[in-house]
């Protein structure tokens, strides 16, 4: 039985954490300017918390500055717009994300309108998104899970252009801007969402396909090509008692099955996970290396 190519989203995260660590060492040898990342938390949302210590780790592991806010549960939206107001005007400050969800009394909309573009490393502002969308257009960043997926696309030589691709899933943070960076780099690109029905047969046609969804192992073998590549963006807890903690993570993709079928996969946990991370890096430095026009 053929066994597919793993794809090693720890390897190749590891592997650009230290180009953009090189290259931040140079920025400052050179020009004295060390790249800043703001980060705003809000409530005390554990996994949230979770994700911003991870966040600031990873800055320091690069030499990166982080500045971090939290605020209360039951605090102002007003409050987080002040605070996005002064990282605005800051100079050290380079990137600012909003960690999401945000508390219900907020108007998620009005708190990523505020980011200004150019630091905007998170990639949500609908300006952003607006120009990803469109031709000719370049969108100061992308997202950075979907941006994560097409780079270890690329990293392990893997062809978009006129491939068919499947995208599960259309949230604002993957499923959409996956889709339209994928039809950007010339795949035909099609769309399953909770409402479409036999996804299989529109998964079993693609080349390529990314899935975010969140359902543990929903993308059965029988619904992948044989050769495909597949790009697994879940991240489901499922229970197992043979585990210290009783869970353990999963993708959306029934990975035992899948491996066999497709020609390369990602695994879960250690595909696309660490990429996150990895690309807010890299949109740090280069908001960076723009700002201080540093190449
Ligand atoms: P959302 O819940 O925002 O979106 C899920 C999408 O999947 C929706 O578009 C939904 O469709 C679709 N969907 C739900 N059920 C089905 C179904 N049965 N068949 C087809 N489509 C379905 O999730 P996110 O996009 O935020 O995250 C998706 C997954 O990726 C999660 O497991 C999350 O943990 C993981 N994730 C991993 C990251 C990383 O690796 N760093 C970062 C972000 C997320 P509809 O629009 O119709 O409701």
């Amino acid at each position: 039985e053929a066994s597919a190519t793993i794809i090693d989203g720890k390897r190749v995260a590891k592997d650009i954490r230290e180009e953009v660590a090189v290259n931040i060492s140079r920025m400052k040898d050179n020009i004295g300017i060390v790249p800043g990342l703001a980060v705003i938390l809000v409530g005390d949302r554990k996994d949230s918390a979770t994700y911003v210590r991870n966040k600031k780790k990873a800055c320091d592991s690069v030499g990166i500055n982080s500045y971090e806010i939290r605020l209360p549960e039951d605090c102002t939206e007003e409050e987080v717009l002040n605070h996005i107001s002064k990282f605005n005007d800051d100079p050290s400050v380079h990137g600012i994300l909003v960690q999401l969800p945000l508390p219900s009394q907020m108007n998620e909309q009005n708190v990523l309108n505020a980011v200004c573009i150019e630091k905007d490393v998170d990639g949500f502002h609908p300006l952003n998104i607006g120009r990803l969308a469109m031709r000719g257009r370049e969108p100061s960043f992308v997202p950075c899970t979907p941006k994560g997926c097409i780079e270890l696309l690329h990293r392990y030589d893997i062809p978009i252009k006129g491939k068919r691709a499947v995208v599960i899933g259309r949230s604002n943070i993957v499923g959409m801007p996956a889709a339209l960076l994928l039809q950007r780099e010339d795949a035909t690109v099609s769309i399953v969402h909770s409402r479409t029905k036999n996804p299989e047969e529109i998964t079993k046609q693609a080349d390529i396909i990314i899935s975010a969804v969140g359902q543990p192992n929903m993308v059965k073998g029988s619904w992948v090509k044989p050769g495909a590549v597949i790009i697994d963006v879940g991240i489901n807890p499922v229970e197992d008692p043979e585990s210290s903690k009783g869970y353990r993570l999963v993708g959306d993709v029934c990975y035992e099955e899948a491996k066999n079928i497709a020609s390369a996969i990602t695994p879960v946990p250690g595909g696309v996970g660490p990429m996150t991370i990895a690309m807010l890096l890299s949109n740090t430095l280069l908001s960076a290396k723009r700002i201080h026009n540093f190449s």
